[in-house]
C-alpha cells in the first residue's frame, strides 16, 4: 500500500496511534490525529507529535477530519464512532493497524484470539518458538503493536500475535499462517451491538486462511468447533474431553501430541501454571510449536519453567494459610467461571465492577460448587445480587481495601480468597492492572499487620 502523500487519520493516540504516527511518517504519509481526550491530559504528547509534523486535534472528533481523509486507521477498541459511520458511507477507506502492518509486513504471523487467555497463550507460545531457534518476536496488546515491527521485518521472522476482536473489525486482506482460536464466549458486548457481530469479528480471523495454513481449533467449545468448516486452511484441535488427531489432548495425568503418532508430551503434575484453561492454553500454544516444527523436547520446557502473567490467577501470599489469589483481568463471566473451577478447596470470591453486559446467572452453577461467600464491589454489585440471590451470604463493600479485609475475616485455613471480579474496573480504576495492584497492595499490608503467621 503506497502512502506516501496520503492524507491519513489515526483515531486515538495511545501506545497504537503512537506507533501508527511513527510509521506513517517513515512512510511519507500526511499524519492527522483525531483523539477525545481532552488536551489537557496529553499536551506533551501533542505537542511532541506536533513538532514531528502530526496535525493532532483532540478533545472532539471533527466529522471534516474524518470525510477528507484517504485513509482512517481507528486504533483498537474505538467504538463504531458516528464520523467513521459517515466516512465509511462517503467512501473512505478504514482499516486497523493489523490490517496496514500486513500490507508491508515481511515474515510469519502467528494469530491468537479468544474471549480469555489471548495473552497468556501468546506470552507462553512465543516462548516456545523461541526455545525451538526461531526469530519470533510477542507482538499485539500485550507486547509491541505488529505496525512497530514492519520496517525491521525479515522473511524468517515470526510475530506471534495477540489479536482482538476490535481489531478483527477492520481488516480486509489479512492473514495469518497459523491461527489459533481458544473460546468464544459473551465478552464485548458494551462494544459490539449482539453477540452475533462479536462472533463474526473473531471468525474474520480464519476465514481468510488458505490451503497451507493452519487453523488450532478448541474441539470442546461448539462456537469454535463449528468454525472448521470455514475455509480451506488444515485444522488441528485440542481437547480436554477427548482424544483428536491431529492435536492435542488431555489423557489422565499427561498432555498428549498427536500426528500420525501419538507423543507423550508433559505431565499435568509438573505444569506450574494453575487451572484448567491453562491446560487449554498450553495445549495450544504447543500446537504451534509443533506445526513449526518445533521437537516435544524443546516444546516442554518453556512450559515447565511458564508461572504466568500478572493478575491472572496471581498468587499474591498465604497468611495463616489463606491464600490469596489476584485475579484482577478475569473481566468477563467465563473468566471468572474458569478461575472459580482452577480451585478444589472453599473461595471467599470478590466479584463485581463495571458491567460489560455479561450474564451473572451463569455463574450460580461454579458458586454452588466451590463458593462459600461472596463480596459485593461497584456499580454492577445489584445487578450480581440479583442474578446470584440464594446460594451463598453476600455482602457489599465499597471499597477494594475493605473487600480484602472483609474476605480475610471469613477464611478459614486452606482456603483461598480470590478476586476474579466478571467486570471491568473502570468504574474505580484506570484499568484491570491498577485494580490488581491495590488488591495485592492491601493484602501485603495486612499480611505485614498480622505477621506472616497472622498471629
Ligand atoms: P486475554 O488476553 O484474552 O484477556 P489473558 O491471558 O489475559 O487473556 O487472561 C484473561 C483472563 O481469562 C484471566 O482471568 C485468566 O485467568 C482467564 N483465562 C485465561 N485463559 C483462559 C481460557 N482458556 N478460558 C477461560 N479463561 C481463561
Amino acid at each position: 500500500m503506497n502512502l506516501g502523500g496520503k492524507s491519513v487519520l489515526v483515531v486515538g493516540l495511545g501506545s497504537t496511534g503512537e506507533a501508527l504516527c511513527s510509521f506513517l511518517l517513515n512512510h511519507g504519509a500526511q499524519v492527522k490525529v483525531s483523539e477525545k481526550k481532552a488536551p489537557e491530559e496529553m499536551s506533551q504528547k501533542i505537542s511532541s507529535w506536533e513538532q514531528k509534523g502530526v496535525t493532532v486535534e483532540a478533545g472532539t472528533h471533527d466529522k471534516k477530519s474524518f470525510l477528507e481523509a484517504d485513509l482512517i486507521v481507528p486504533s483498537p477498541g474505538v467504538p463504531w464512532l458516528p464520523e467513521l459511520e459517515a466516512a465509511r458511507a462517503n467512501g473512505v477507506k478504514i482499516i486497523s493497524e493489523i490490517e496496514l502492518a500486513y500490507r508491508h509486513l515481511k515474515g510469519k504471523i502467528i494469530g491468537i484470539t479468544g474471549s480469555n487467555g489471548k495473552s497468556t497463550t501468546a506470552t507462553l507460545t512465543q516462548k516456545i518458538l523461541e526455545e525451538g531457534g526461531l526469530k519470533t518476536y510477542l507482538a499485539g496488546n500485550i507486547g509491541t503493536p505488529l505496525i512497530s515491527f514492519v520496517d525491521k521485518s525479515e522473511d524468517d521472522h515470526v510475530y506471534v500475535t495477540e489479536i482482538s476482536s476490535f481489531q478483527l473489525e477492520h481488516i480486509e486482506e489479512f492473514r495469518v499462517s497459523v491461527s489459533v482460536l481458544l473460546n468464544i464466549s459473551p465478552d464485548h458486548l458494551d462494544w459490539h451491538p449482539s453477540f452475533e457481530d462479536y462472533y463474526n469479528a473473531k471468525k474474520k480471523l480464519i476465514i481468510t486462511q488458505r490451503e497451507n495454513d493452519v487453523a488450532i481449533l478448541n474441539r470442546d467449545d461448539p462456537l469454535v468447533w463449528a468454525l472448521k468448516e470455514e475455509g480451506k486452511f488444515q485444522v488441528f484441535s485440542f481437547s480436554r474431553n477427548g482424544k483428536v488427531s491431529p492435536g492435542c489432548f488431555l489423557n489422565g495425568e499427561w498432555i498428549v501430541l498427536s500426528n500420525k503418532e501419538e507423543k507423550k508430551l508433559i505431565r499435568t503434575s509438573v505444569i506450574p501454571l494453575l487451572g484448567i484453561h491453562n491446560q487449554e492454553n498450553i495445549m495450544a500454544s504447543a500446537l504451534v510449536g509443533h506445526v513449526l516444527g518445533i521437537p516435544p523436547s524443546r516444546i516442554k520446557e518453556p512450559i515447565k519453567s511458564f508461572r504466568g502473567l500478572e493478575h491472572r490467577l496471581e498468587k499474591v501470599t498465604s497468611i495463616r494459610e489463606v491464600d490469596f489469589y489476584d485475579d484482577s483481568k478475569a473481566t468477563n463471566v467465563d473468566a471468572t467461571s474458569k478461575s472459580i473451577q482452577s480451585f478444589d478447596r472453599g473461595i471467599i470470591l470478590i466479584l463485581g465492577g463495571r458491567d460489560k453486559g455479561g450474564d451473572f446467572k451463569k455463574l450460580r452453577k461454579p458458586v454452588k460448587e466451590k463458593v462459600k461467600r461472596i463480596i459485593l464491589l461497584g456499580e454492577a454489585k445489584e445487578k450480581i445480587k440479583t442474578a446470584l440471590e440464594g446460594i451463598v451470604p453476600m455482602e457489599a463493600v465499597s471499597s477494594i481495601e475493605e473487600a480484602v479485609r472483609l474476605g480475610y475475616s471469613h477464611a478459614k485455613a486452606q482456603e483461598v480468597v480470590l478476586l476474579a471480579p466478571a467486570c471491568t474496573s473502570f468504574d474505580m480504576f484506570q484499568n484491570f492492572e491498577e485494580r490488581g495492584e491495590a488488591f495485592k497492595r492491601e493484602v501485603l499490608s495486612l499480611e505485614k499487620e498480622l505477621g506472616k503467621e497472622g498471629s
